[in-house]
């Protein structure tokens, strides 16, 4: 066997931390990344709120901080004149293969040339071209599409969006055969009709199996369960057949997906595997199914206004509530933006349902919003509530609303009521901050919060049965390993590498960046 027909590995990214996955397979002169995330750890460490990356000076910036790798796989409009790329490795990537279109699996595939290809799932193909659509346009949401860029000063150090040239779609490589709504989906951005807008040149959209992408490995997708619909696994085959998990858990609704996976990953000898929850945790207490329990009884026991505060895209615990909500009588009422990502998800992939779903009446000048003009308002245009009939009639409603909403309460004026949170717990100091203002503006409105609490002496407590991880416990990652029964364990997305050193003998640890032969 030739060198370079045998499989290496290097992780770039996402080895030693929660997050920002860019892990490269190579075999036979090609390979492919699995995941392109960003990296919140390592941004957070130089980057907050109101020190943002400068998109305008490219991948500048963040070449320099080593917030992405140092390689010549970048979209060339994004290099200014004090920035060459020319000397780093060029890594033959013919692809990107996308476990789940969450922020620290995909926000920097914007960054990337344009001819490599994305594999996703249907679902992350929409989600992230969903966000785009409703979202303020960034590096960290370009995935879908992008607005081409030039130097536009004198010393080309200064990059801005090129007048009248259309957004450029990426090419994607669907893990389902793709219908035909989502290539007119892919094909357009809302607002484009407008005389002045700019219009979307679509990439190609094939499926992976028909797509004739030259991959050095075979690879198959899985679907399995994780907080965001649309999650895969992925299994290469080439001379080594390598089992990559993504985000997954086995304590959700799609539960029997994950299992179906750890099924087929026991072909693998090397398991790439997440850890986000790894260690000696207890036995998983919630579930899906509990959660929805949970928070139906505080929906019962609640005589007003609910709001209930969970992830943005995580529409599996939405369907729960709606069904909290038919059940006690009350009508779900979401953002536009979020009816906005079920119309699309719906409508594309015949996933997830807008129906009976209000929408909730921003003050706002929806005609800025090309989004919500075209596609939420010509839909549901009678599902639109507004603040007024939330105060009339608050017993009627559980709102799903996040901290950042909490400013629309201004315009409800609510006395009283009850404020689920369901989603994750605090993991850093500007979170555990948020949480103490958001306490003020429930107290400010007189609304008891379930879920979270602050104490006399002011601190922040979760309480759980309101919230399941989209990620497996330490147990289940240790039953699922020792069903895949891998020759070689690579742990990622973790902070607890010693755990998976302590508990198997085969566990490889990886040096970021430098390349491993497996
Ligand atoms: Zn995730």
């Amino acid at each position: 066997m030739r060198v370079t027909d045998i499989t290496s590995l290097t992780v770039y990214d996402g080895a030693h931390g929660i997050g920002g996955n860019k892990i490269y397979l190579e075999e036979k002169g090609k390979g492919v990344f699995l995941d392109f995330g960003k990296n919140f750890g390592k941004y957070g460490l130089f980057y907050e709120e109101f020190l943002k990356n400068r998109d305008t000076r490219g991948i500048h910036d963040l070449m320099y901080l080593d917030l992405l790798p140092r390689l010549n796989i970048y979209r060339p409009d994004l290099i200014p004149s004090d920035l060459s790329i020319s000397s780093f490795p060029s890594l033959p990537v013919s692809a990107v293969l996308l476990s789940h279109a969450h922020m620290d699996h995909c926000g920097n595939i914007g960054t990337l040339r344009r001819d490599i290809p994305l594999v996703a799932s249907p679902e992350s193909i929409v989600i992230m071209k969903g966000m785009q659509d409703c979202g303020v346009t960034s590096l960290d949401t370009d995935n879908a599409y992008f607005s081409p860029r030039q130097p536009s000063d004198e010393m080309g150090l200064y990059l801005s969006s090129v007048a009248g040239m259309s957004y450029q779609g990426r090419d994607f490589c669907s893990t389902e055969e793709p219908s035909s709504a989502l290539a007119v989906f892919l094909s357009r951005k809302p607002g484009q009709d407008g005389k002045r807008a700019k219009k979307l040149e679509p990439g190609r959209c094939c499926c992976l199996q028909e797509s004739g992408l030259c991959l050095p490995f075979e690879v198959s997708a899985h679907p399995v369960d994780h907080s965001i619909p649309g999650a895969a696994a992925y299994i290469l085959r080439g001379e080594t057949t390598v089992a990559y998990t993504g985000d997954f858990r086995l304590h959700g609704k799609n539960e029997s997906s994950s299992r179906e996976f750890i099924r087929q990953a026991r072909e693998a000898s090397v398991l790439i595997t997440e850890g986000t929850r790894a260690g000696p945790t207890e036995e998983e207490k919630t579930s899906e199914r509990s959660v929805c329990q949970a928070c139906r009884e505080c929906v019962e026991d609640s005589a007003g206004l609910v709001i209930a505060d969970f992830s943005p895209r995580n529409f599996e615990r939405l369907e729960s509530f709606q069904d909290i909500a038919r059940k006690a009588g009350r009508r779900l009422v979401a953002m536009a933006k979020d009816v906005y990502m079920l119309h699309c998800l719906e409508k594309v992939c015949g996933s997830c349902s807008a129906d009976e779903i209000g929408i909730y009446s921003e003050i706002t000048d929806r005609s800025r919003r090309k989004w919500e003009q075209e596609v939420v308002a010509s839909h549901y245009a009678d599902r639109y509530v507004d603040h007024a009939a939330i105060r009339d009639s608050p017993q009627d409603y559980i709102l799903c609303f996040s901290f950042f909403d909490m400013k629309h309460l201004l315009d409800i004026k609510p006395e009283g009521g009850t404020y689920i949170y369901s989603a994750c717990e605090a993991f850093n100091e500007e979170m555990e901050i948020d949480f103490h203002r958001l306490w003020q503006w429930l107290r400010r409105f007189g609304i008891s919060s379930s879920g979270f609490f602050l104490d006399g002496k002011g601190e922040l407590h979760f309480e759980r049965p309101y919230h399941a991880s989209g990620h497996a416990s330490g147990e289940d990652i240790a039953r699922a390993i020792e069903q895949i029964d891998p020759d070689v364990i690579v742990p990622v997305h973790t902070e607890s590498f010693g755990w998976f050193a302590e508990s198997f003998d085969n566990v490889l640890a990886v040096e970021e960046g430098k390349r491993y032969q497996i």
